[in-house]
């Protein structure tokens, strides 16, 4: 039985576990007090899950506990890197990062050129990939952080992240990595690779929305960042403010299950990606495959329609959720950046699709996604004066 209509956009978000939300209901009513309360039973109830989460979710990306921090998602956890890192920076300064970033990255540099920083958006490759020579040749005298997301949110590419860390690591600059997409998808260990500073989301891991963290590895000398929120000293004064605990405990469980359950998941959900690539692939002509094959996540698909416009196929796929670009820049009707960035037309970044398969898709959803497709592709071609 298929129920619609169908789930495939999870690069945008994923449903909470409900293991996850039963791990979190006591922390609401029953374990309610602020971790921050130091004289009660009631704090250090709630103090010890929060603790409990940040061995959890620290496990799970390979730092120590101390090295991390939790914050309201991955776009605070950007903003506190790129601004906070900078802040004191003695000028001139420079910040290398890629063109194929999410906005979370994107948007706080652009404001750092705003206040006199110097920033370079290098090129990737056309499929995606940035090419670590082209970043050595960016990084000067004045470079002070060098940030390149692990995993792309809409191609689902993956950079070299052991080579960039080396290069960074040889020239003394920072190295941070927005692993929002990545991590509890795919193995990712801050410790083997040596990152200095790691961004995450726990809604795009089958957690609750609002809550994240940035891994701060320790480092002699310390990491210097300048706090964006003041006010209380929570997460040892890097980000004031009450602690989201029934959140946080729910990042926590999300984090183990993932753990567990990473290997089996990735299988099931690359053949099922492979399912529907096959599928498509052999009714529909005219698709190509947007981004690196061998080095993209599982969970993606990301398809060129020759001829067609993105979006009049999203509105005819009215029973199946998937994308046409990234969902928090969906208010801004331009072609995609991540894909003009790999040397796509306007049209072609147009006629491009998104799938992002999850935990809970199935063969018999993937079949009827593939119907349904081929079908609407075909009618809207007959239909184009094209
Ligand atoms: N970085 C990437 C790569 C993302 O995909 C997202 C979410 N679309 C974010 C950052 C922002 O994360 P959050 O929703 O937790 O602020």
């Amino acid at each position: 039985m298929l129920t619609l209509p169908i789930y495939m956009d999870h690069h945008a978000t994923t449903p909470t576990d409900p293991r996850v939300l039963e791990a979190m209901l006591p922390f609401f009513t029953q374990t309610f007090g602020n971790p921050a309360s130091r004289h009660h039973s009631f704090g250090w109830a709630a103090r010890d899950a929060v603790e409990t989460a940040r061995r959890q979710v620290a496990r799970l990306v390979g730092c120590d506990p101390r090295e991390l921090f939790f914050t309201s998602g991955a776009t605070e956890s950007n903003n506190l890197v790129i601004k906070g890192c900078l802040a004191k920076a003695p000028r001139p300064a420079h910040v290398v990062t890629v063109e194929t970033e999410h906005r979370a990255v994107l948007d706080p540099c652009r404001r750092l050129e705003s206040e006199g920083v110097r920033v370079t958006y290098v090129r990737p490759g056309p499929d995606g990939v940035v090419d670590p020579q082209d970043v050595e040749e960016a990084l000067t005298d004045d470079t002070v952080l060098l940030t390149v997301m692990t995993a792309n949110n809409e191609i689902g590419v993956l950079q070299p992240m052991a080579a960039l860390s080396a290069l960074a690591r040889s020239l003394g600059v920072l190295f941070h990595t927005d692993a929002t997409q990545a991590v509890g998808k795919i193995p990712f260990d801050a410790s083997e690779l040596d990152v200095d500073l790691v961004s995450m989301s726990a809604h795009k891991m089958y957690g609750p929305k609002g809550v994240g963290a940035l891994c701060v590895r320790r480092r002699r000398p310390r990491i210097a960042i300048q706090a964006l929120v003041e006010g209380g000293g929570h997460e040892r004064g890097l980000r004031s403010g009450t602690l989201n605990v029934p959140a946080i405990v729910g990042f926590g469980a999300a984090a183990d299950i993932c753990r567990l359950e990473m290997d089996d998941e990735m299988q099931r959900v690359g053949a099922l990606r492979d399912r529907l690539w096959r599928g498509l692939s052999d009714r529909v002509t005219g698709l190509a495959i947007n981004g690196s094959v061998t080095h993209r996540l599982p969970h993606n698909l990301n398809v060129c329609v020759a001829g067609l416009e993105g979006e009049t196929l999203l509105v005819g796929l009215d029973d199946v959720a998937v994308s046409s670009g990234a969902a928090c820049t969906s208010a801004h009707p331009e072609p995609s950046h991540v894909l003009l960035a790999l040397g796509l037309s306007d049209e072609q970044a147009r006629a491009s699709i998104r799938f992002g398969l999850g935990r809970w898709n199935t063969e018999a959803e993937v079949d009827y996604v593939v119907e349904k497709v081929s079908r609407l592709v075909v009618r809207l071609r007959e239909m184009s004066p094209a």
